[in-house]
């Protein structure tokens, strides 16, 4: 009898065991990326990669539409590896160079922070420019502002849809979730 107790009460503690081990890891996170780069402006998802929200596009990111002359920050830590201007395209854009073949690139921006420069390291999270309609924008001028940005693995736009959805506010700073391998 006695023996046949402390079985029983074994077999409970096994079970209240695995039960509070599952407890505590909780689901599977995806990996350790996920939700490890944030969102670089506040507005409304107007378009994603190849999706002009609604109908197709050959567009090679998402497009947020917020504030003119609201701040854009770094999506994730690295340092500044090309800034341009491209006429009727991207305007004035940005290129911030990642770990592990990723880069980010930030368009159409009104204009940078004061210490903006090939080489310069920014954290994740810190401002790097204002968004405006600089470039090829629809509609022209102020109605058009918008930040386009780009997630490149190896200088190839990356497809993320996933992450957001059309007309969806999202925040800056507010963790992406997509689980972009490499970036942890
Ligand atoms: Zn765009």
């Amino acid at each position: 009898m006695r023996s046949r107790f402390l079985r029983l009460l074994t077999v409970i503690g096994l079970m209240l065991g695995s039960v509070g081990l599952g407890a505590a890891l909780g689901p599977a996170p995806a990996s350790a990326a996920y939700g490890a780069v944030k969102w670089p402006a506040s507005g409304v998802i107007t378009s994603r990669v190849d999706d002009r929200c609604p109908g197709y596009d050959n567009h090679d990111g998402y497009d947020i539409a917020g504030n003119y002359r609201s701040v854009v920050s770094a999506a994730y830590s690295g340092s500044v590896s090309y800034i341009g201007y491209d006429t009727g395209g991207y305007g004035n854009y940005v290129i911030i160079s990642h770990v592990n073949g990723w880069s980010t690139l930030y368009a159409h921006l009104d204009g940078y922070v004061s210490r903006m420069r090939v080489g310069e390291y920014f954290n994740r999270g810190d401002g790097i420019g204002y968004m405006g309609y600089t470039g090829g924008v629809s509609p022209p001028g102020v109605g058009g502002t918008h930040l386009h940005f780009e997630m490149l693995r190896y200088n190839s736009p990356q497809v993320w849809n996933s992450a957001g959805s059309c007309g969806q506010s999202v925040t800056r700073g507010n963790s992406i979730p997509f689980d972009f391998v490499g970036l942890n």
